[in-house]
């Protein structure tokens, strides 16, 4: 076939654009959130139904052009586009229904989470998902999908109810409880392995919309007292607050003087969703620890999900390890004190997360998530940085901290949405031996010829 008879017959009916070398958008729609990824596919089919989704599918399929599928262009590996390949992007499909009565949304795949958020939040509703409201629903739900209000609700599969995939075939399927529970299955936390989720259905939870934070700063002088005094307070928060510790440098925000703009530092930061009593008890200690500056305000939900937006710009280079620890023991607070200073890049970040609470009631088995569903701290390595040099010096950085904590991570499996290569070895281990097995028959179900590879991909049973 040759690039014109391609695009002849997926233009034919498609009720979106189709992109190629040469045309306008071409550039703008294969850019992804990572600035490194520089990749140029043959086609970008910019979907705007599902029609689209199985047509594009068709075609490539038929064509043999490998498939990337977009959703909202934030994984770090750039798995959304691929050289010479057909991009299925699924950006323009970004419409969110929601039902206040029966407390449900039905999401688009191209929504972000700012789209979900905005129109939830109209009924005073949410539904937990990350930290950063331009990253995409579509992935981050696919992987699992955690932030502030996961030790209330758990993690965003945890609240989705269905979902339409497009198969390898062309075929519309549903994805739920009652139809193709194994499919259902397997899209909670097994990533976009089994086909193209064109519409997500959410339960969503009375939340805000003015909620509280408490961010608390220290130098890193402070690190170690302050990851002491943390790791005391974590477990003991209750449902209706999430927790974040990041090793960062201090933003130049209006809260933060001007000579502390930038220093190098840990921050803790509460989310609370309870009464500003109960928010003002459990932000005492911390304000009793003589932090170098503090930030307690009521916020709108939909700022505080907005709140670290500028910390991950659209088009800034980036690089990520992660690991999942049970517990911040007096070693690993050594490694983490030894090594936040030697970041380079003032945007570098290690946010480390706290999952507990609703996370943990979930059985092992209930999902596909990657990760056992006990208390613990998700710890990110994030090289991020403005320029290709600075960022190769904290891809090292990134790499250097991964491997100095690894031998204090246990075995409490690792997220696979914070993963920036490919590792087969470490997705499997990722899923544990059951869980991938699980995973590779459902796969040899639904995606035999393992179309969809684009991903922290499970190898189809053979
Ligand atoms: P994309 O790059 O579009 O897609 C990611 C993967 O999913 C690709 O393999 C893609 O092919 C596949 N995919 C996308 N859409 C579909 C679909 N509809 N059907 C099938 N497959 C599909 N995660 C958290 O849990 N919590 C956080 O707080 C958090 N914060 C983040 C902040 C930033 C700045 C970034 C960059 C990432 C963050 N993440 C977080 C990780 C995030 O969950 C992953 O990067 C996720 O993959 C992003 O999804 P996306 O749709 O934007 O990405």
């Amino acid at each position: 076939m040759t690039i014109d008879t391609d695009i002849a017959t997926l233009r034919a009916g498609f009720t979106g654009t189709v992109s190629a070398p040469g045309d306008d958008d071409y550039d703008d729609a294969r850019a992804l959130w990572n600035g490194l990824i520089d990749r140029r596919p043959r086609l970008i089919a910019r979907c705007e139904s599902v029609g689209d989704v199985a047509a594009a599918v068709r075609l490539g399929v038929d064509s043999g052009l490998e498939l990337a599928i977009r959703g909202g262009g934030h994984s770090f590996s750039g798995a959304s586009c691929v050289d010479d390949g057909l991009m299925i992007d699924l950006s323009r499909m970004n419409s969110v229904v929601v039902d206040p009565v029966a407390r449900t949304a039905v999401c688009g795949p191209g929504a972000s989470l700012a789209d979900l958020d905005g129109a939830t939040q109209q009924h005073g509703l949410a539904v937990p998902g990350g930290t950063i409201s331009h990253t995409g629903i579509a992935g981050l739900t696919l992987g699992g999908g955690f932030g502030w209000l996961t030790n209330g609700h758990g993690l965003t599969i945890d609240n989705l109810t269905g979902a339409d995939v497009i198969l390898a075939d062309g075929r519309l399927v549903r994805a739920s409880a009652e139809e193709n529970p194994d499919l259902f299955w397997a899209i909670r936390g097994g990533g976009g392995n089994f086909g193209v989720v064109t519409s997500f259905e959410y339960r969503l939870h009375e939340v805000g919309p003015m909620v509280n934070l408490g961010m608390f700063f220290w130098d890193l002088d402070h690190g170690g007292d302050m990851l002491r005094l943390v790791r005391e307070i974590a477990p003991t928060l209750p449902r209706s607050a999430g927790a974040m510790i990041a090793g960062l440098n201090a933003p130049p925000a209006p809260f933060v003087a001007p000579k502390h703009h930038f220093k190098p530092g840990y921050a803790f930061i509460i989310a609370g969703f309870g009464s500003p009593e109960e928010h003002a008890r459990l932000v005492a200690p911390l304000r009793d620890a003589g932090p170098l500056f503090e930030f307690v305000t009521p916020m709108p939900y939909v700022g505080l999900q907005s709140m670290l937006d500028d910390s991950a710009p659209w088009g800034i280079n980036a690089y990520e390890k992660a690991l999942n620890l049970d517990e911040l023991t007096d070693d690993v607070i050594s490694v983490i004190t030894e090594m936040i200073p030697l970041k380079n890049s003032p945007m570098s970040i290690m946010p480390m997360f706290r999952l507990d609470g609703a996370y943990c009631e979930p059985g092992e088995d209930d999902t596909a998530f990657s990760a056992r569903r006990t208390p613990m701290y998700v710890a990110n390595f994030a090289a991020v940085a403005p320029t290709p040099d600075l960022l190769e010096l904290d891809r090292a950085w990134s790499r250097g901290f991964y491997e100095a904590l690894l031998p204090h991570a246990g075995d409490a499996g690792v997220y696979v949405n914070f993963m920036a290569e490919y590792e087969e070895d470490r997705v499997r281990a990722a899923y544990g031996q059951a869980k991938y097995q699980r995973l590779a028959r459902i796969k040899a179900a639904y995606d035999p010829a393992n179309v969809f590879h684009r991903n922290m991909n499970i190898k189809p049973e053979a």
